[in-house]
């Protein structure tokens, strides 16, 4: 059920000092019979497909089994980002290989706060500077594709430590290609 709260609620709140109200949306109206009217309703079953590796799952096995071939947390993915690019996708074991071992790294800090239960983030204070260190290494041995370096901090554990943003590497890793690809045409033709 969705709630909403209004921005006089948020104020009442900074106002009474926390207490908190909301407003509920009303999502079934009171008039509707819904009590069983003769026939049972009509039901389906449909398949819903799941990928190996990470949370994500699809209704269509087609699209599944496609995301799982290159899913970033496959230890065997087929990189179809390099694939469309033209380029030949650099071995994943090499990129992790040229990270931090994460797990490595936790040990280390728990007597940082003490109680070894503190977030994430201040848990490898120095995995952060360490990943940093290591990410122009990794993106010249991923040739800059953003999926394969993507792939290489997820299954190393480094990746909610790593500057990196997908969207800005996606752009620029395709304009290179798309770049590479007319440079190809203008010197040697379609062929
Ligand atoms: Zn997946
Ligand atoms: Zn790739």
């Amino acid at each position: 059920m969705q709630i909403v709260r209004s921005v006089a609620d948020q104020y009442l709140d900074a106002q009474q000092g926390g207490y908190t109200r909301v407003w509920k949306r009303r999502t079934s109206p009171g008039r509707l019979n819904l009590e069983v009217q003769g026939d049972a309703m009509r039901t389906k079953k449909v398949n819903r497909y799941y990928c190996d590796f990470c949370k994500k799952s699809g209704g269509s096995a087609y699209h599944m089994r496609r995301h799982e071939a290159g899913c970033t947390a496959n230890p065997n993915r087929q990189c179809g980002m390099c694939n469309g690019a033209g380029y030949d996708a650099a071995d994943l074991p090499v990129l992790i290989a040229l990270l931090p071992n994460a797990a490595a790294f936790k040990g280390q800090m728990e007597w940082a706060d003490g109680s070894g239960e503190s977030s994430q983030y201040s848990e490898y204070p120095w995995l952060e500077e360490c990943v940093d260190a290591c990410m122009p290494a990794l993106k010249e041995a991923a040739e800059g594709c953003p999926a394969c370096m993507l792939a290489a901090l997820r299954q190393s554990g480094c990746i909610g430590f790593a500057e990196f943003n997908w969207m800005e590497e996606r752009e620029r890793f395709l304009r290179d290609a798309n770049e590479l690809r007319w440079e190809g045409v203008a010197c040697g033709g379609l062929g």
